[in-house]
């Protein structure tokens, strides 16, 4: 969150056809009238620049997640020793007088060294492989009193009504708090102001301090994001926003705080971000997140927020004389918490009162080579301090009112114990609460995730149970078989029973979502995601029955699949993992053979990738030769999130953009063009559009969005013109498949961002909006009766054909691999790219 606000619409309709192509096809900047910045992490700006190639994060794209961190049951201080990396004099820290992250380390080493008080430890490992730290300052712990703080955290979220009687705990429970600093790599001091008051809190002698110590953890993530910090951007080494994939976990460095906020349970975190030129302090604006315990969290953030406010106040710079409360301040869309994609809205799931901050001062950016340094370092210098007060003011209002936060904690885990309803909160409830900030689900009874003949995907099921269990949702399984609804459940069947504590968090992942367009006018982000509906699993709901069969817990879901007896075998491809097999086999070299659209039939030799990869195999149809598969040799000028969801699959890319190519990079050896970033036709040298139109005459190319689009207008490709919805608009949408080649078994939803829908005649329509296209999110016309979902219903939202030079083509105005979340969806981009290349 910061900078300038990007342009929430197209000014207008945009149509794209041979004839008329767009000098500019992507969402124009729009200044802001108002103090408030946004900033959509891997948004419109997806379509303007390619990614470029980086070899380790293709790496960690493939590797499996390392293991969760857990606390421990240790005492502290713990002292473990860092590693310190090598002085790294392009750090982008330097410039600006701040602490570079190689010197946070062996500031860390000296500071356990110092002081009992301190311990850090390493809980995970960014894109390219640098550690991200956890700090923990509180008062030396023996192993003893550690273990029974942990029995008490565990007392808290699994047995709420207990915790609440017991007076051990009552009293002798730490206070936690938790600091998440520089999520964002280019908004650095967070990090020089969390360090400051870890060693305030590590080296001071009086009192107050030894005391506030003796009754709270302070954990502290020093930065979340090395990759960026370092080399200044927002983004970590894999081009990912990470502060937009809570809800998805594909970067470890959200899977790294994923599991401190579950191991270390807060009652207040603070994520710490720039700059929007005033300090910016949650609660935040309507729309609210449905599934939020909302009165037990604003009752809290409001006063916390103010007393952040009167601590920047305090420090006297002219800069910090007030800060920006959304919730106070703001109109309704203008800063809201609707998505888990944050990390506070996602912290409050876990049971904490989540703020974001954003200090003030821009350093980043174009100001980060244009200011004088005498000017950076001043401002890095407030922003700090602001950053400094902001924890600080934190901390004492979770020391002052830690006995109220202690029950709110309880109160939200019982109530999801006991399955009661959401609390309607009263206007007035607290100073400016009214009918906006009202939002409110009604939970269902569970969620029921089938096994056998009646799950769509074996491996979408597995993948769908261990996201949810990875984000502390309690899963169980079925031990025997069932009915639930009048349907007939086998035994293995998974079961979400909605009477857990997180059940707000298992609901924003598992329910549909909501149409909130007519609600507010824009949104900060997307308004849309649904990891039933995008995942690709069956999921089945039950409203008011629960399951009434023997169960056991699930620590981890296995993809079972028995082979057939059969000479030849097929895999239908619906997941990520079935083509991550196919891709394995013809890595090796294996002859494949694709049967219809989606079934790749492969000998019985090839049997071990079910177990390899959790796929589930079938005995090959009889009596069709099917086409025989190449390997494509992919050269790719797509957005970051869509080459790593392409790497993710397995496929085999190179990244390219009209710069690359013409500078001249080689697409030699390469066997289809995938287009959405980055990549335009009538800006190449001629030599470089020889290179395209030859590649173009023997190969495939699959296209994604207004820059793909602007690119099958000016290349000659298919005759269909493109024609652009208003461009935030996002969502869950509903889709027909009647398309042979993303296949007619494709989900009957699939996620839009700045959707695209195409008009006329000369190829296939592979899929089409449905009547009422908008499922979840928010999508409002760019003027009445243009670009909205209305003016989508029908239309075509997939087209494939035969191009004019002869290779084939799929054009894609949905976005099947945006963040590398909708894995429900990437088969389809997967057919289209086996079938441009065969
Ligand atoms: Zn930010």
């Amino acid at each position: 969150m910061d900078l300038s606000r990007l342009a929430a619409g197209f000014g207008a309709v945009l149509l794209i056809t041979a004839s008329a192509v767009p000098a500019h096809a992507s969402a124009p900047a729009r200044a802001d009238d108002r103090g408030s910045t946004r900033e959509f992490g891997n948004g419109p700006e997806r379509n303007e620049v390619a990614a470029a190639d980086s070899a380790a994060a293709r790496i960690l794209s493939a590797a499996v997640p390392g293991a969760a961190w857990k606390p421990g049951r240790q005492g502290y201080p713990r002292r473990h020793e860092l590693r310190v990396y090598p002085a790294n004099p392009e750090d982008r820290s330097i410039k600006l007088g701040l602490i570079p992250y190689h010197d946070i380390a062996p500031r860390l080493n000296a500071l356990q060294q110092a002081s009992d008080r301190v311990s850090a430890e390493v809980v995970g490992h960014s894109a390219l492989d640098r550690d991200l730290y956890l700090v923990t300052v509180t008062a030396p712990e023996t192993a003893a009193e550690a273990a029974r703080q942990q029995r008490w955290r565990e007392l808290i979220e699994n047995d709420p009504v207990a915790a609440k009687r017991d007076r051990s705990l009552a009293r002798g429970y730490k206070t936690p708090v938790w600091i998440n600093a520089n999520i964002h790599g280019d908004e650095w001091e967070g990090t020089d102001g969390a360090l400051r008051v870890i060693e305030r809190l590590a080296t001071a002698t009086d009192a107050a301090t030894k005391a506030f110590l003796a009754r709270s953890r302070v954990y502290v993530t020093v930065t979340n994001n090395p990759d960026g910090r370092i080399a200044g951007t927002r983004v970590n080494g894999a081009g990912f926003d990470i502060n937009r994939d809570h809800a998805t976990s594909s970067q470890p460095e959200s899977r790294a705080v994923r599991d401190v906020v579950i191991g270390t349970q807060p009652f207040v975190m603070l994520d710490e971000h720039g700059y929007t030129g005033t300090t910016l302090i949650e609660p935040a604006t309507p729309p609210h997140g449905q599934n939020y315990e909302y009165d037990l969290y604003i009752r809290h953030a409001l006063p916390n927020a103010l007393g952040m406010e009167a601590a920047i106040q305090r420090l006297g710079h002219p800069e910090t004389t007030r800060a920006d409360i959304p919730f106070r301040d703001y109109a309704p869309g203008d800063w809201d918490d609707w998505p888990p994609i944050f990390t506070p809205m996602y912290a409050m799931y876990q049971g904490a009162v989540g703020h974001t901050v954003e200090i003030p001062l821009q350093v980043n950016r174009d100001l980060y080579t244009t200011l004088p340094v005498e000017e950076l370092r001043r401002r890095a210098g407030v922003n700090t301090d602001v950053a400094a007060a902001t924890i600080e003011a934190a901390l004492t209002y979770a020391d002052t009112n830690r006995a109220s936060l202690l029950a709110g904690q309880i109160e939200q885990f019982r109530r999801g114990w006991a399955g009661e309803p959401q609390r309607s909160v009263p206007d007035g409830y607290v100073p400016g609460f009214g009918p906006e900030d009202r939002y409110s689900t009604t939970f269902p009874r569970a969620y029921v995730v089938p096994a056998g003949a009646r799950q769509r995907s074996a491996p979408a099921a597995a993948r769908l149970v261990n996201h949810l269990i990875a984000h502390d949702v309690r899963v169980t399984e079925a031990r025997t078989s069932f009915t639930l609804n009048g349907r007939r459940y086998p035994a293995g069947s998974y079961v979400v029973d909605m009477h857990q504590p997180k059940r707000g968090l298992a609901n924003v992942l598992l329910e549909a979502g909501r149409d909130i367009s007519s609600l507010v006018p824009q949104m900060y982000d997307i308004s849309g995601w649904s990891h039933r509906l995008l995942w690709g699993a069956s999921v089945d709901i039950s409203r008011t029955a629960a399951p009434r069969v023997a169960t056991s817990p699930v620590s981890v879901a296995t993809g079972t699949s028995s082979v057939p007896q059969s000479r030849e075998l097929a895999l239908t491809l619906r997941d990520p993992a079935d083509v991550r097999a196919v891709n394995a086999l013809l890595d090796e070299g294996i002859k494949l053979r694709l049967y219809g659209a989606a079934t790749v039939v492969l000998p019985a030799s090839a049997a071990w990738i079910a177990d390899r990869f959790g796929v589930r195999l079938e005995a090959a149809p009889r009596g069709h030769a099917g086409t025989p598969i190449s390997r494509p040799v992919l050269a790719a000028a797509v957005a970051a999130d869509e080459l790593f969801a392409l790497r993710e699959m397995g496929f085999d890319v190179r990244t390219v953009s009209t710069a690359t190519l013409n500078a001249g990079a080689s697409l030699a050896g390469v066997t289809g063009l995938v287009v959405s970033s980055g990549l335009n036709y009538t800006q190449l040298t001629e030599a470089a559009q020889a290179q395209v139109d030859d590649l173009l005459s023997r190969g495939g190319v699959v296209t994604r969005g207004v820059t793909g689009a602007t690119f099958n207008a000016a290349a000659g490709l298919l005759p269909a013109t493109a024609v652009a919805g208003r461009g935030d608009a996002n969502g869950v949408v509903a889709v027909r498949n009647p398309g042979q080649v993303t296949g007619t078994d494709s989900p009957p939803n699939s996620f839009v961002y700045s959707p695209l829908w195409f008009t006329g005649t000369g190829f296939t329509v592979e899929q089409r909006y449905a009547e009422t296209p908008l499922v979840a999110g928010h999508w409002l016309p760019t003027a009445p009766g243009v670009g909205g979902p209305s003016q989508a219903a029908g239309q075509a939202s997939v087209v494939s054909g035969t191009t004019a030079r002869g290779s084939r083509a799929v054009l894609f105005g949905t976005e099947p691999l945006f963040r590398a979340h909708p894995k429900g969806l990437y088969a389809q981009f997967a057919r289209a790219l086996y079938w441009t290349n065969s």
